[in-house]
């Protein structure tokens, strides 16, 4: 089957991502390529049932030392006492700094097993097998690792790029449809934010993507390429980085009203949620159409995602609420908020000091 070469360049940390269904089954060589002894296999429980073993004999017979380290599934393993464990197996297993710490799983476990790699032994070389779709196009990109804190989440971490990334498409078809969705909102986000022919391409090909053709293996790439370029124009997040978070000022919000219980809602789902918001309150300030917010919602109640505060199963809360929960994210500076706006599709950009009183009055006109 085809694959799909996405080159991130970043100096003398550069990498390549490959995109392909299948790529599990040639890990062992492209993985060997790198010229490590050992692996040490970090892997959540549901992952590692379905595919730990297939990649650790995929390594062994490369010769490399294999073991598998697996932790519970759920945000939760994002955390000081999970870190301890993966570093002291990954010491246990005799990883040294030329060998591979091999995250293979979603945004929880690479965030986890990146972090574990950038601090064990001050550093050593990681690889991301990322396994779901909101892995594969946003969180095994970008060399962002860390675990949550009880100030919340993501505040302990490090920046550390992986040496390769290898998304194995095929790899989505025992994925919860629920997260499938959930990283689809991410991939309808590139196209959000710079990059209309894009969305225009989502709107007619949503299906294949779902189904598992050509189509996903295009959708990873894109998506892929998108986030590379924004990351190689600012590795550290200081200015273009935030178009980013289109939809996840709002997005967060809803996270924290929820409580991070994903029975309720996933981040994704939250990002939906976001960015329909982020698209109404762009044409409540006239900056954008009625017409492209309704389109952005239009896709994204056909592929089955949430659009609207009053779709959060058990509620949203209250306005007060949900601008608290804008409140403790980073992105507020003195009273004022930083959001990404548009001003149509594809047209994103990040608007700093939007006064509080005017989310109040468009949060107030929403509900
Ligand atoms: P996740 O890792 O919890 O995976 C979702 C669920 O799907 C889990 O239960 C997992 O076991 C299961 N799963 C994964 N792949 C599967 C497969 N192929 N088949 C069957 N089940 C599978 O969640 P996620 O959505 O992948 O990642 C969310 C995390 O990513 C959050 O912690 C978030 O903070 C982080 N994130 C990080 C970045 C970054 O830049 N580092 C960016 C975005 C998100
Ligand atoms: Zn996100």
């Amino acid at each position: 089957a085809p694959v799909i070469t996405v080159h991130v360049p970043l100096g003398d940390r550069a990498y390549d991502i490959f995109v392909g269904r299948g790529l599990l089954g040639e890990a062992g060589a492209r993985i060997a390529a790198l010229g490590a002894r050992a692996a040490a296999i970090v892997t959540d429980s549901n992952v590692g049932a379905l595919y730990g073993g297939a990649l650790a004999d995929a390594l062994q017979q490369r010769g490399l030392r294999a073991s598998i380290i697996t932790v519970a599934p759920g945000e939760a393993t994002k955390s000081y006492a999970s870190l301890e464990t993966v570093c002291d197996a990954v010491l246990e297993a005799r990883i040294e700094r030329g060998d591979l710490v091999i995250a293979l799983g979603g945004g929880v476990v690479g965030d986890l097993a990146g972090f574990a790699a950038a601090v064990a032994r001050r550093g050593v070389r990681f690889v991301q097998v990322p396994t779901s779709l909101l892995s594969q196009v946003d969180s095994s990109v970008g060399g962002k690792t860390g675990i949550n804190s009880r100030h919340g989440k993501n505040l302990v971490g490090a920046f550390h790029q992986p040496s390769l990334v290898l998304a194995d498409t095929a790899l989505l078809d025992t994925l919860p449809i629920r997260e499938m969705r959930a990283g689809y909102a991410e991939v309808v986000k590139y196209g959000l934010i710079d990059d209309a022919g894009f969305f225009d391409w989502c709107e007619a090909n949503w299906q294949g993507v779902f189904a598992g053709g050509p189509e996903r293996n295009e959708a990873v790439a894109q998506s892929c390429r998108a986030k590379a370029a924004v990351v190689v124009r600012d590795e550290r997040e200081e200015g273009d980085r935030a178009l980013l978070n289109l939809g996840h000022t709002f997005g967060h919000a809803l996270e924290r009203i929820t409580r991070y219980d994903s029975a309720r809602l996933v981040h994704g789902e939250g990002v939906a949620i976001g960015m329909c918001l982020a698209f109404r309150f762009s044409a409540f300030l006239g900056l954008c159409s009625a017409d492209d917010a309704t389109r952005v919602e239009r896709h994204l109640v056909t592929v089955g995602l949430p659009t609207r505060l009053q779709d959060v199963p058990g509620g949203f809360g209250t306005v007060d609420e949900l601008l608290d929960g804008m409140a403790q994210d980073k992105k507020v500076k003195a009273g004022a908020l930083t959001f990404i706006l548009a001003r149509g599709i594809g047209q994103s950009f990040v608007a700093h000091g939007i006064e509080i009183a005017k989310v109040r009055a468009f949060l107030n006109h929403e509900i």
